[in-house]
């Protein structure tokens, strides 16, 4: 499907030709996107808002045009409630930070999950020692599904906000955010959405969801490395401290005072990865042409032939077996380490992650070190699929 769009994937290594399955890590770039911020260094380059100029105004403009189009995709009510950061980690750091500091106090507590990835723990966990809070996981049952029986219990009248990944880079189990939103909302606690891992996967509607937050990279759906969102609610960015200072940010500046921007130039300070915006812009119109809803069942297929050839290895055990999960597949070879797994792959040039995929208490409660983990885009193949199969045979044979 649409593979001739990504030039890398036409590559070698070590002399065979390049199987990418480590989407969950970032995804390829088509030749759209690539080319799209060739001709904006090439026609367009400009630092933005600032300039009388021409060229400033055309940059300018092509950037709020990408802040539009983003509003769209998501369905978000106002494109001021589009920040652009440098990723999902930064977006949440965002969050945690201004938010943090107009809401959170001694004795509140901030809840997450136990599937989060790092960049949804530790901005917490720094939050919660400053502010002396206290930091409560929500635990997952061993197939790798929110205990949400618990979720009511979780959800106290101490609770500020909950943080929750929308699905999991390790299990990639999808979590089933509406009615956890509904829930923590009937409590008045507000909830952030790590959707690293959603966009490459699903359609995303901010305001079905309801969620008060949403982060999200854009180098995991198809753009360049560089730039993400952070979709907030306005009424609740408005109220918000700004998170970073500097140019751009702000009204008028004063050694006596100074006073900020208006939405969401509040939140944007200093000079944007502008070119890698507009690669944003071209991803989403890129994934539109395609349609997420063939993307989203494609990858599905993709991911149960991989799960039901790789069942019939004796001795594989897989992590993540929810019934609604992404095309993200976590497994080992019993007794044998997934490292030299992924090295064997990597030689007949196979590209898979190993290790704890930045989801250490994942790894913890599955008394594991790491696993081998295989993740799909909608630009492989059930051919490749076979090969790794084989390879991950034959890893076994050698290994064992
Ligand atoms: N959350 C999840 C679920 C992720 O998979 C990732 C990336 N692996 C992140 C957050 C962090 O994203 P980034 O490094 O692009 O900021």
């Amino acid at each position: 499907m649409n593979r001739d769009d990504f030039p890398i994937l036409k590559r070698t290594i070590h002399n065979r030709p390049l199987i990418y399955f480590d989407n969950a890590a970032t995804t390829q770039k088509p030749q759209q996107v690539i080319d799209a911020l060739l001709y904006y260094y090439a026609h367009f380059n400009s630092n933005i808002h600032r300039g009388v100029h021409g060229l400033s105004q055309e940059a300018t403009a092509l950037f709020e045009e990408a802040r539009e189009t983003v509003q769209k995709y998501i369905n978000a009510s106002s494109s001021q409630e589009i920040i652009f950061t440098r990723g999902t980690t930064e977006s949440v750091n965002l969050v945690a930070s201004s938010f943090g500091k107009k809401f959170i106090y001694e004795g509140d507590e901030v809840l997450i999950t136990e599937m989060e990835h790092h960049s949804n723990i530790v901005p917490w966990q720094l939050l919660c020692e400053e502010k002396k809070a206290n930091l409560k996981v929500l635990p997952f049952q061993v197939n790798g599904e929110l205990c949400i029986d618990l979720l009511d219990n979780y959800l106290t009248e101490k609770t500020k906000i909950l943080a929750i990944t929308h699905t999991s880079n390790t299990l990639g189990t999808i979590n089933p955010l509406k009615s956890i939103i509904f829930k923590a909302h009937q409590k008045n606690i507000a909830v952030l959405v790590d959707g690293a891992q959603a966009m490459s996967h699903e359609k995303i509607d901010v305001q079905d969801l309801d969620c008060d937050f949403f982060a999200f990279s854009g180098h995991k759906m198809y753009a360049p490395m560089g730039v993400g969102v952070l979709y907030g609610k306005e009424r609740l960015l408005n109220t918000m401290p700004p998170y970073q200072g500097g140019g751009e940010m702000v009204q008028h500046v004063a050694f006596e005072k100074t006073t900020y921007n208006e939405l969401p130039y509040k939140f944007e300070a200093g000079t944007p990865s502008v070119g890698d915006v507009i690669g944003l812009k071209t991803a989403i119109a890129y994934i539109e042409t395609v349609g997420i809803e063939k993307i989203s069942a494609y990858q599905q297929k993709l991911l149960q032939y991989a799960v039901n050839k790789l069942s019939q290895i004796e001795g594989i055990e897989f992590f993540g077996t929810a019934p609604h999960k992404a095309a993200i597949l976590s497994f080992n070879l019993k007794g044998i380490h997934p490292y030299d797994v992924g090295a064997i792959l990597d030689q007949v040039g196979i590209a898979v992650r190993t290790g704890h995929h930045c989801t250490q208490p994942i790894m913890t409660k599955f008394g594991i070190s790491g696993t081998v983990r295989a993740s799909f885009a909608f630009y492989n193949t059930f051919e490749e699929i076979e090969s790794f199969v084989n390879a991950v045979i034959m890893a076994k044979k050698m290994l064992s």
